[in-house]
């Protein structure tokens, strides 16, 4: 299979290249170039199949041109070593726990299977990836918190890689930090002495230095890689065969609301939908960050600075993956701008919540049902609430664990809640980390020793 840039701009490129290189010459993002739909005999039977086995099919249907039947189901396996819930909040409203994982948040399956599928390609093409320096892929990645922990846990352990998490000294919470500064082996966490934007300029500065680039294998793990946003789709396949076996016969009536940032999550979603996967509309749930917003109600496209807000997760003013959702409903730039507007505002409905309106949420919800929401998913909640017409099943993505965010959610709340064992075992670690000025020849002069 072949991936093309949404700037249409870039040459075709492998899977393998798509990867490894994550953003198109063009600065446009890859798209594959069919979207190979699933059989009605393997939607009949998902209900009865194990949340493996459905991700292995719908892995299949994308790389499997390219990486063969055997290493790619190990590849899923390995990568989904945990369950992804449906859990009944209310009637017609249903939690999809994605929070299961290792770092209990739901980029914990993208990281993961990113991870594994940059493994699989130094081992097959050693004379492509392997070529300099310290002979290792290394990735470097600039974290405001969560992003850090998901590929620094995703990729711990895997051989021929290195990872380099840079993130703002004294700007990340204390359980955020241990879930990247405590690993060791092959993560090396680098504490900046300035805030996010400086450790994200460095990364670049870093990607476009030449003398750098000859020196060492520079990757990124950004959100933006298909290895990365394309496994999230196993979610809704395995959402789809959860509600039907509790809910059978099947119900067409089903809507997924997805609280968004950066919006590769939905955007895994809606490529599912393309695949065949039974879901009659979706909702795009935002916190202040209102841009996608904006979109679904005037055709206008208008980034703005992020703002900061409680679900900080979803703080993006400029979100990367909407080139992709036009790509896919303008038919790769077939279809005019009006067409696809309406395409994409007869399929997804948006909403934007205030802080004071999340705490709202997560207090009503709490106090009616018992179920304690973080602030991601209280936005998913209240869309669902609000926008559920009789006869629908609502499902959102419960995207984090809400004791990832204890203190927000136990001042919310009035509640003291359990941090989980997975998450206290990090905070036992001890914390290593290389302390780093914001300046970028110094951080060049480090990586050019390693
Ligand atoms: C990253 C993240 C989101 C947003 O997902 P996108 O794919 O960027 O839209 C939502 N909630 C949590 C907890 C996240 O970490």
């Amino acid at each position: 299979m072949q991936y093309y840039s949404t700037n249409g701009k870039a040459p075709m490129a492998t899977l393998e290249k798509a990867v490894v290189k994550g953003l198109a010459e063009d600065r446009g993002l890859y798209m594959p170039e069919r979207i190979n739909p699933l059989s009605k005999a393997f939607f009949e039977n998902m209900p009865n199949m194990k949340f493996q086995d459905i991700a292995y099919n719908v892995a299949d249907a994308f790389f499997g041109e390219d990486i063969d039947g055997d290493s790619l189901q190990d590849l899923v396996y390995d990568t989904l070593q945990f369950e992804c819930p449906i859990k009944k909040v209310k009637e017609n409203i249903y939690s999809l726990e994605l929070f299961h994982g290792p770092t209990l948040a739901f980029k914990d399956v993208g990281a993961r299977f990113m991870a594994r599928m940059l493994r699989y390609f130094t081992q097959n093409n050693k004379s492509a990836l392997k070529d300099k320096g310290n002979g290792l892929i290394n990735v470097l990645v600039a974290t405001s918190g969560d992003t850090g922990s998901a590929v620094a846990n995703g990729f711990l352990g895997v051989e021929g890689i290195h990872v380099y998490v840079l993130y703002p000294k004294g700007k990340v919470s204390p359980i955020q930090e241990c879930q990247f500064t405590t690993l060791g082996q092959n993560i090396t966490a680098i504490e900046v002495d300035g805030v996010f934007d400086d450790c994200q300029r460095l990364v670049k500065s870093a990607f476009m230095d030449e003398e750098l680039n000859k020196h060492m294998k520079l990757t990124s793990a950004n959100s933006i890689n298909v290895a990365r946003f394309l496994p999230q789709a196993f979610y809704y396949f395995n959402a789809v065969a959860q509600i039907t076996s509790q809910l059978s016969p099947l119900n067409s009536q089903l809507v997924m609301c997805v609280p968004s940032g950066n919006f590769g999550n939905i955007c895994s979603a809606l490529f599912g939908h393309k695949m065949g996967l039974p879901v009659k509309r979706f909702i795009a749930a935002n916190n202040a960050n209102d841009i996608f917003y904006n979109y679904l109600q005037t055709g206008q496209y208008n980034p703005k600075p992020s703002k900061q807000t409680l679900a900080n997760a979803m703080d993006v003013g400029d979100p990367s993956n909407f080139a992709r959702i036009i790509n896919l409903y303008s038919e790769n730039g077939k279809l005019s701008a009006e067409e696809t507007h309406q395409r994409i505002t007869s399929l997804i409905s948006g909403a934007t919540y205030s802080d004071e309106q999340i705490k709202e949420a997560m207090r009503e919800c709490y106090a009616e049902t018992g179920y304690i929401l973080d602030p991601h998913g209280a936005c998913g909640y209240r869309a669902l609430e609000e926008q559920l017409k009789p006869g629908e099943i609502g499902i959102f993505c419960e995207t984090a664990h809400p004791a990832k965010f204890k203190e927000k959610v136990d001042e919310i709340l009035g509640l003291d809640i359990e941090i989980p064992e997975r998450l206290q075992a990090f905070m036992k670690g001890k914390k290593q980390s290389i302390e780093m000025s914001k300046n970028f020849e110094d951080f060049k002069q480090f990586l050019m020793k390693e």
